[in-house]
């Protein structure tokens, strides 16, 4: 396993859509090494989650830690060509970060729950579907795969920080459960 460079907000690779993986190289040694690179550095940065473009790499997959649901033990998800699909027309705010814009924090709404299809790191189907903070981890991670950052989607430019001013002037105080930078 090795870490991997994050590409930072203003490098062209986190502004390109990108393709997706075949099904037949999912179990492929390069594809396996990047999972279990990116999971790594995935938390070498404290993130929760991590998209293949963050790590210069241009194919639809992310990792992400899932610890949303108290009935499922936290672990790993790692989604491969995914595809979200709004549920209702409900959505809720959360204060995003993200591994490509460090240092800053900002307010985006997103749809409040989401049915997910994608392919797991075996390439076995899954489906499922989230809500609430854990509908909006997924849904930042997926928009790098479009080459969409959360700062697209910044409801007000005035909710918009760095996490120190996030921290001492911003921050709702029920935060504790959901932060984190994808
Ligand atoms: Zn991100």
């Amino acid at each position: 396993m090795a870490l991997r460079k994050v590409a930072s907000m203003g490098n062209p690779v986190l502004r390109k859509k990108a393709a997706p993986i075949a099904e037949k190289d999912i179990t492929s040694s390069e594809i396996q090494t990047l999972i279990q690179d990116m999971i790594e550095t995935m938390f070498e940065y404290d993130g929760r989650g991590l998209a293949a473009p963050q790590v210069h790499e241009s194919i639809r997959l992310v990792v992400l830690v899932w610890d949303f649901d108290p009935k499922v033990k936290p672990h790993i998800m790692c989604l491969i060509n995914p595809v979200l699909t709004p549920v209702g027309d409900s959505s809720s705010e959360y204060w995003e970060g993200c591994l490509s814009v460090p240092g800053l924090r900002g307010l985006v709404a997103r749809p409040d729950r989401v049915k997910v299809q994608a392919l797991n790191e075996k390439g076995k189907k899954i489906s499922f579907e989230a809500e609430g903070f854990a509908a909006t981890v997924l849904q930042h991670e997926c928009d790098h795969l479009d080459g969409i950052l959360y700062v697209d989607k910044l409801k007000d430019s005035k909710s918009f920080a760095f996490n120190k001013e996030f921290e001492k002037f911003l921050a709702p105080e029920d935060a504790s459960e959901s932060e984190g930078e994808g």
